[in-house]
C-alpha cells in the first residue's frame, strides 16, 4: 500500500526519469534515490557544478522510507549523550548545533526552490504519557546546560496537556528547533530541484550488482553505470552489501494516518503542527496535518530475518490495530474519528542511534551513509554534505567529522539477531504496558529486556550515558 503521503504526491509526467538502458559514464553514481542520495546530488552540484551526476533508483525517488515518514524534522540535540560516546564534546555539540541549522536550511532551500511540502516550524513536544517515561530527558537536559545549551523549553504539566490536546501527557519538554513537512511532496521536490540542475535519474532502475572493479561499475538490469565515485544511499537496503549487513537492524515503524477532522482538533487545543513523540522504549511519534489529521506511528515494529528487505515492508502495516490502540489511549476522545489509511516502512537503525558514513572496504571511491535510525528527515540534510565532501575527497568539517566512522558496532549473527532481538522486542511492549498501567514488570520480564545489547532497541527517552535512538523509530 502506498502511503498517504505518496498518494498525495503523484509524479506530474512531465518529469518522467527512464530507466537506465545501455552502459553509462558518470562522476558519480548514487544509488538510492531518497533525501539522502537526492542531498547527496543536490549538494555535490552545488559544490561543483560540472559534475555529471547519476541516480540510480530501483523504484521512484521517494518510495522509501524519505516518502513515508511520520515527516518530523528534528535536530540531534536529544542525542546529545549518544553522540558524545564517540566524538569529543565540542564535536558533539557542533554536530548538533549543524542538525539543528539543517532545518533552517531546508526550509530555506524549499522557499527557493517553490517546494510546497508543507513546511511547519511549530516545534517538537518530547513527553510522557506514564509515570515511568516521566523526566526522561532529564539527563540530556543537564548535560547540555552544562555546556550553556539550553535547547529546550520545560514546560508545566498544565501547558503541555493543554498544548498537546490531551491530558495523557503527564509532562514534557518543547524544542522549538522542530518542524514537520508531508515527506513525500519533499521527497518529490528534492527529485524536481535534481533533475533541474541536470542531475541525472535513472528510476525503475534497480542496482543488481557493485562491480569492485576501478573505477567500480553499478550493474542494473538495462545497464550499467561506470563511476568515478559511488555513494551507497540506500537506507535498509544497503544490508545487502555483505561489509554492511550488520551494521544495523533492519525494524519496521508503522504509521495509521485518520480522516480529516480539522475542528475537533482545533478545539482540543492541539490546533498547531507541532509534532510530538512519548517517551518509551518502542517510541510513539504524531502529529496534525494541514488538512486536519493526525497521522500517529509506533517504532520498535516487526523485525526481519538476515536484515531482508521484504515486501512485507512496503505493504499496508499488520499493526494497524496496534497502532490504532496507542493513538486512543492517548486520545480517547478522538476514538471515533476513523482510519483512512495505515502503512509500513524500514527503520535502519544502527547501534548508536545515529548514522554512520565511511569508505566501502576502505575505498575511497565507493561512500556509504546509513543508520539514521528513524530520524532520518532532517539529518540526511548533514549526511549529504558529509557525502559529497567524502566524494570530493575533500578534507573539511564533514568528511572529517565524528559520523565518518572507520569501525561501527555490529549487530549479533542470525538466528541470534532475530530470536534475541524477538525476545527483547516483547519483554519491552510487555513492560510498557505495565508502566501503562502504573505496575511493576516482574525478574522475567526485567531480565530479558535488560538482555539487549545497547541499540537493539531504542533505549528509553535519550539518555545522555546511553546510545540515543531515532523519535521515530
Ligand atoms: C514509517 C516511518 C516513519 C518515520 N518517521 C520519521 C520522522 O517522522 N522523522 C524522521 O526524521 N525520520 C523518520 N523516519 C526515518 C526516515 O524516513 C529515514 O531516516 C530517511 O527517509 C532515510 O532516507 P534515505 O534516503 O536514507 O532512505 P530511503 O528514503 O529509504 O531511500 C533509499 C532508497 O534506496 C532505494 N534502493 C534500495 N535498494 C536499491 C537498489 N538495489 N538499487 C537502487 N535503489 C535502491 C530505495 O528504493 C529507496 O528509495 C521514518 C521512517 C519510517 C519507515
Amino acid at each position: 500500500m502506498l502511503s498517504q503521503w505518496l498518494n498525495e504526491a503523484p509524479l506530474a509526467s512531465e518529469d518522467e526519469a527512464p530507466a537506465l538502458k545501455g552502459d553509462i559514464r558518470a562522476d558519480v553514481c548514487i544509488v538510492g534515490g531518497g533525501y539522502c542520495g537526492l542531498w547527496t546530488a543536490l549538494t555535490l552540484k552545488q559544490r561543483e557544478p560540472s559534475l555529471d551526476i547519476v541516480i540510480v533508483e530501483k523504484n521512484r525517488c521517494g518510495d522509501g522510507a524519505s516518502g513515508r515518514n511520520g515527516g518530523f524534522v528534528l535536530s540531534w540535540w536529544r542525542s546529545f549523550g549518544a553522540l558524545a560516546t564517540f566524538c569529543s564534546t565540542d564535536e558533539a555539540i557542533r554536530l548538533a548545533e549543524a542538525s539543528a541549522h539543517c532545518v533552517d536550511e531546508m526550509a530555506n532551500f524549499c522557499a527557493a526552490h517553490d517546494i510546497d511540502c508543507e513546511f511547519r516550524r511549530d516545534g517538537w513536544l518530547w513527553a510522557a504519557t506514564n509515570r515511568a517515561q516521566d523526566g526522561a530527558w532529564r539527563s540530556v537536559i543537564e548535560a547540555l546546560a552544562r555546556h550553556q545549551r539550553h535547547p529546550f523549553e520545560e514546560w508545566s504539566p498544565d501547558q503541555v496537556a493543554a498544548r498537546s490536546g490531551s491530558d495523557k501527557h503527564i509532562s514534557g519538554v518543547f524544542e522549538p528547533t522542530g518542524a514537520t513537512v508531508q515527506p513525500a511532496h519533499l521527497a518529490r521536490g528534492l527529485r524536481r530541484a535534481a533533475l533541474a540542475q541536470g542531475i541525472r535519474i535513472f528510476e525503475n532502475t534497480p542496482m543488481r550488482r557493485l562491480k569492485r572493479t576501478r573505477p567500480p561499475r553499478v550493474v542494473a538490469p538495462g545497464g550499467t553505470v561506470r563511476a568515478d565515485k559511488v555513494v551507497i544511499a540506500m537506507n535498509a537496503w544497503a544490508t545487502a552489501l555483505p561489509e554492511l549487513s550488520r551494521s544495523v537492524l533492519v525494524i519496521s515503524s508503522d504509521v495509521v494516518a485518520t480522516e480529516t477532522f480539522p475542528e475537533r482538533l482545533k478545539a482540543s487545543g492541539w490546533a498547531d503542527g507541532m509534532a510530538i513523540s512519548d517517551s518509551r522504549s518502542l517510541v510513539n511519534y504524531y502529529r496534525t496535518t494541514l488538512d486536519g489529521r493526525v497521522v500517529f506511528g509506533a517504532g520498535g515494529g516487526f523485525l526481519s530475518y538476515a536484515n531482508r528487505v521484504g515486501r512485507k515492508f512496503d505493504a499496508a502495516t499488520p499493526r494497524a490495530a496496534e497502532v490504532a490502540g496507542y493513538f486512543h489511549k492517548v486520545y480517547p476522545a478522538f476514538a471515533d474519528v476513523g482510519i483512512a489509511s495505515h502503512w509500513t516502512g524500514p527503520i535502519d537503525r544502527s547501534l548508536s542511534g545515529l548514522p554512520f558514513f565511511g569508505r566501502l572496504g576502505g575505498r575511497a571511491d565507493i561512500l556509504y551513509g546509513l543508520g539514521f535510525s528513524g530520524n532520518g528527515v532532517g539529518p540526511t540534510m548533514l549526511g549529504g554534505k558529509v557525502l559529497a565532501s567524502l566524494a570530493l575527497e575533500a578534507r573539511d568539517e564533514w568528511s572529517e567529522c565524528g559520523l565518518v566512522r572507520h569501525s561501527v558496532g555490529q549487530f549479533p549473527r542470525e538466528p541470534m539477531r532475530y530470536i534475541g532481538g524477538t525476545l527483547v522486542m516483547g519483554a519491552k511492549r510487555r513492560i510498557e504496558t505495565l508502566d501503562d498501567q502504573g505496575r511493576k514488570p516482574g525478574l522475567i520480564t526485567r531480565a530479558i529486556a535488560n538482555l539487549a545489547p545497547a541499540g537493539l532497541v531504542p533505549v528509553k527517552g535519550y539518555n545522555a550515558d546511553q546510545p540515543s535512538g531515532g523519535a521515530n523509530g
